[in-house]
């Protein structure tokens, strides 16, 4: 079983890795087998967290070295139950998880040095991603200065307009990109997010499918089937609070805002909390723009971002619970405020309703309305 496989079970390979595995799904399913729980965690965290790694515990987050086999079946697994779920925001939300997770391995494999290469986690190169995607001819790299990464790259016009999105903005359109012998430049960050939308594509392929067996896996699924549709409804329909007073935030979103506004890059599991948190709250896409002017974040990364978490259909993502960020190590239980609410929207709520009526929002003493190209503030928020 090649590791690599269970890393990155979209990969064309994991499919063969599957059929090599001398598993049957229904077996596997009727035998509730590891790789069953962890299907079900894949696709649970991927609708409450937007992602798919295993969280510390029952699978732990070393699970892909661990236990490679339930890792890499779980996927196809996770696949019958999103398609059992059979519907669309679960399948947006799923697919985007599996991207944005896949895109965090990869960065932390490009990132990884010799002696880390070395140790019993496999790590792909970026030859062996774009060639995944039949992009390894389409994308070349900037020469770099010697001993450095390249960080700038050039892909062909025709792989370009089939991986950008035009909703990412203007500065995705080709009129405003560097253009020289058919090809465009891209920074090493934006290559990475067509990267991740390539893989979101591939995952959301073929969701919803019919199941082919007599039922069988239909049936011994049921009750987690049942259990992932009561928490997408229950996700589906929460009320933001819609009011921003920044100086009730808790302290986990606080420290991530001003770990940003020092210009440190936050991490996409970071990023993820914070955007998931400042949307659960009732904020437009435009108005976290404007919210995040002065940090780290940038402006078209946050309205992608916020693309996924508060679409028209309101299946906005609740932010990570506390538990979550705690063992993310964003959350450190200041006052012990996991003894206040399960997660920080619950816990800002709980503030909001705790303190006197006159509470000045944000957006009004900003002047932020609808759109952040109208109305940036001046820089910072926190006050
Ligand atoms: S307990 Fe929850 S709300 Fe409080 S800092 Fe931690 S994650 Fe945030």
């Amino acid at each position: 079983m090649d590791a690599l496989h269970a890393k990155y079970p979209f990969f064309e390979g994991a499919r063969d890795a599957v059929a090599g595995a001398s598993a049957s799904l229904p077996a596997l399913v009727a035998d509730d087998a590891p790789a069953v729980e962890r299907a079900r965690e894949r696709v649970e965290r991927a609708l409450r967290e937007g992602t798919v790694e295993p969280a510390a515990g029952a699978f732990g987050r070393d699970a892909v070295d661990h236990d490679a086999r339930a890792e890499l079946l779980s996927y196809p697994i996770a696949r019958i139950l999103v398609s059992l779920l059979d519907a669309a925001p679960a399948i947006d939300k799923y697919a985007a998880a599996e991207a944005a997770t896949a895109r965090e391995r990869i960065e932390a494999d490009l990132a990884s040095d010799d002696a880390l290469a070395s140790t019993a986690t496999p790590t792909v190169d970026l030859q062996t991603v774009l060639a995944e995607f039949d992009l390894e001819t389409a994308v070349v790299a900037e020469p770099a200065r010697r001993g450095r990464e390249p960080t700038d790259y050039w892909v062909d016009v025709g792989a370009y307009l089939r991986l950008a999105d035009p909703a990412w903005g203007d500065a995705w359109r080709l009129v405003n990109r560097p253009l020289a012998d058919g090809a465009v430049r891209v920074d090493r960050e934006e290559l990475l997010r067509a990267l991740e939308t390539a893989i979101e594509r591939r995952v959301r392929d073929g969701l919803p499918f019919e199941l082919s067996d007599d039922g069988v896996i239909r049936s011994e699924l049921a009750a987690r089937v049942d259990e992932l549709r009561r928490l997408l409804r229950e996700r589906s329909y929460a009320a933001p609070v819609d009011v921003v007073v920044p100086a009730l935030f808790p302290p986990c979103m606080q420290n991530l805002i001003e770990k940003a506004e020092r210009d440190v890059h936050l991490s996409a599991t970071e990023s993820f909390a914070l955007m998931a948190f400042l949307v659960g709250i009732g904020m437009s896409p435009d108005e976290v723009v404007a919210f995040c002017a002065a940090t780290s974040l940038d402006a078209e990364g946050i309205r992608y971002q916020t693309a996924y978490l508060a679409d028209d259909r309101g299946t906005q993502y609740p932010p990570p619970t506390c538990e979550t960020l705690a063992k993310l190590g964003i959350c450190h239980n200041e006052d012990d405020h996991m003894r206040v609410a399960p997660d920080p929207l619950g816990y800002y709520e709980a503030a909001v309703e705790a303190a006197d009526d006159d509470l000045t929002d944000w957006r009004d003493a900003a002047g932020v309305t609808e759109s952040a190209e109208d109305a940036v503030p001046d820089g910072g928020h926190i006050e």
